[in-house]
């Protein structure tokens, strides 16, 4: 039977579900499509962090000049499945133009302009939902191991957009992080304003409760067809018939094809990232923490410790690597030597555009498919304040920000 709805959302991680509880709040008949009991993802697996200080895109002169040595070791924090380089090429060579010391400008200061409104949009939807309680507003850590790391570290790019960081010393470090052992490493950068999630997965379901609550409707599946058609979009799938006035697509790293659908090409890739977690009934360490060359945080969270980060490029389709998990369990206990096995081990896929901008706007080819994803390292961060451009969008006000930057037939 063909239904109808007036906006279909497509998606129901993060992104999706504060879209679809920002647009019902502004009184719009909204349908979610996603699978109904997916709390794997990405927006569940993530490190937890509301990252409004994290301006600087993934791609950089610094990683340009490192990038062969980065993706060929099997150890290092932004590594490429090798069976996966010859398909992953043309987003590579991207991702390297985009290394260029004014592309990345460009880019860090289109992610500063997203960022700048989070914690308040946060904080907004944190209360609306119940989950007020779940956000830790006690800052995070970016952690030296060496003298080297440290006298190497350079923080004036950030604070020209704004961000508050505070070198401290080793001393300093230990009355903020009490649980680290004594005398390992040179120090830290302090953000003070960062807040972080006591537990992703308690949040996304009261978002979810809302959403519910609210009145969306649910449909339980995958979309596999996007056709334009008088009046709207029709959508299909299996046991998915579907007409809408306007979709919205934020089905994260698999909205490529949609998009294609939709008439976008969009160089949509997917970043893996890994965690592990180590139950713990007290905690192990109190504030977030970023061992700078390793490219993981440990992130304490409602009793467990979730290990969490490192990029791997290799598609959507291939098995997690069991080497990365080794790769992180070994990194954790060079800075944690008495942690044991880890209780459990995720991957998840991150939605990642080569500029590490996110793609929030009209489609190309028309108004009535509107696209929210790719929000790579930053989609938890920046989900509020997607909901608040793509509504904007839907009832024709003009967003809080320029949004050109973010546009899908950017590239
Ligand atoms: C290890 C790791 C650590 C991270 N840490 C942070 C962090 O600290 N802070 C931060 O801000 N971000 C972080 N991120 C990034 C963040 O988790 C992602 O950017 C974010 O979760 C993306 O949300 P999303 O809703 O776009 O996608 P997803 O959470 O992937 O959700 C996509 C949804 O679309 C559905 N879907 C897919 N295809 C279809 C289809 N055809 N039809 C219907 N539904 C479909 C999926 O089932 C899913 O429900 C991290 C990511 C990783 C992997």
């Amino acid at each position: 039977m063909n239904m109808q709805t007036e906006i279909a959302v497509i998606g129901g991680g993060i992104v999706g579900l504060c879209c679809a509880l920002r647009l019902r709040d502004q009184g719009h008949e909204v349908t979610l499509i996603a699978p109904q009991d997916d709390e794997n993802g990405a927006s569940y697996g993530n490190a937890g962090v509301i990252a409004d200080y994290a301006v600087m895109p993934v791609g950089t002169p610094d990683v340009l000049r490192n990038l062969p040595s980065l993706l060929f070791n099997r150890d290092s924090p932004l590594a490429i499945r090798p069976n996966a380089a010859l398909s992953l090429a043309p987003w590579l060579a991207r991702f390297a133009r985009e290394c260029m010391p004014q592309r990345a400008e460009a880019n860090a200061r289109a992610i500063a302009a997203l960022l700048a409104p989070t914690p308040n949009a946060w904080r907004a939807i944190a209360a609306q939902i119940g989950g007020t309680d779940l956000l830790k507003p006690i800052g995070s850590l970016y952690f030296f191991e060496t003298e080297a790391e440290r006298r190497a570290s350079d923080f004036r790019a950030y604070r020209a957009l704004g961000v508050e960081v505070e070198q401290i010393t080793r001393d300093e470090l230990g009355q903020l992080q009490p649980g680290l052992p004594a005398h390992i490493g040179a120090g830290a950068a302090f953000f003070p304003r960062t807040v972080t999630l006591d537990d992703p997965t308690a949040m996304l379901r009261l978002l979810r409760g809302s959403v519910d609550a609210t009145g969306v409707q649910r449909i339980d599946g995958q979309v596999t067809g996007l056709q334009r058609a008088a009046g709207g979009v029709r959508l299909t799938g299996h046991n998915i018939n579907l007409s809408a006035r306007k979709v919205i697509l934020a089905a994260g790293a698999w909205s490529r094809e949609l998009a294609a659908m939709a008439g976008d090409r969009v160089p949509l890739d997917t970043e893996r990232g890994y965690h592990l977690e180590y139950d713990c009934p007290s905690p192990r360490l109190i504030r977030q923490m970023t061992p700078v060359s390793r490219g993981f945080y440990f992130c304490p969270m409602a009793g467990r410790l979730r290990v969490a980060g490192t990029v791997e490029l290799g598609g959507l389709k291939a098995p997690p690597s069991p080497h990365r998990w080794a790769v992180m369990e070994r990194g954790a206990r060079a800075i944690l030597p008495d942690l044991p096995e880890p209780d459990r081990r995720w991957m998840g896929f991150r939605p990642s555009l080569p500029d590490s901008r996110p793609v929030i706007g009209p489609s190309h080819a028309g108004g009535d498919v509107i696209h929210a994803y790719g929000h790579g390292h930053l989609g938890l961060t920046l989900a509020p304040v997607t909901a608040r451009i793509v509504a904007d969008l839907v009832a024709g006000r003009d967003p809080e920000m320029d949004i050109a930057p973010y546009r899908p037939n950017r590239f």
